[in-house]
């Protein structure tokens, strides 16, 4: 049992269980934590009106602010088993926005995990002499 997912194309089906795509349904209703972006959309033009702010910096503001919202688009996830719908929207693949980066970065850790070997690391500083060049 999967979810399908229509993207105005017919849509897909995907492998993940509808029982995690219900917990994703829950939590997203019962979301409570606070993104920059909330913060931004909330209080973006007062800062603006308040600060001078090059071009390059309203545009990051304007990603940040837009980012996993309507703005952008997105797909509507739908569960094969109860029906429940959710709309899962774009990133804005800004490289100042958090929300984008921190999936960036999760992912690089991971694939850096997935490079070590399964024994226990040793972290070992050596102090080096310069001038003789020795351990
Ligand atoms: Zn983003």
């Amino acid at each position: 049992m999967g979810i399908q997912v229509d993207n105005g194309d017919g849509g897909v089906s995907i492998t993940q269980p509808a029982v995690e795509h219900c917990s994703l349904a829950r939590q997203s209703k019962n979301r409570l934590s606070l993104t920059v972006g909330d913060i931004i959309r909330r209080y973006g033009d007062h800062y603006r009106q308040t600060h001078s702010l090059c071009p390059e910096q309203n545009k990051a503001l304007d990603a940040i602010a837009s980012c996993r919202t309507a703005t952008l688009g997105g797909h509507l996830y739908r569960c094969d088993h109860c029906g429940a719908e959710i709309p899962i929207y774009n990133s804005c693949n800004n490289r100042h926005c958090p929300t984008c980066q921190t999936i960036a970065r999760l992912r690089w850790i991971e694939a850096r995990q997935a490079d070590l070997l399964p024994i226990p690391y040793l972290d070992a500083h050596h102090p080096w002499c310069a001038p003789c060049g020795r351990l």
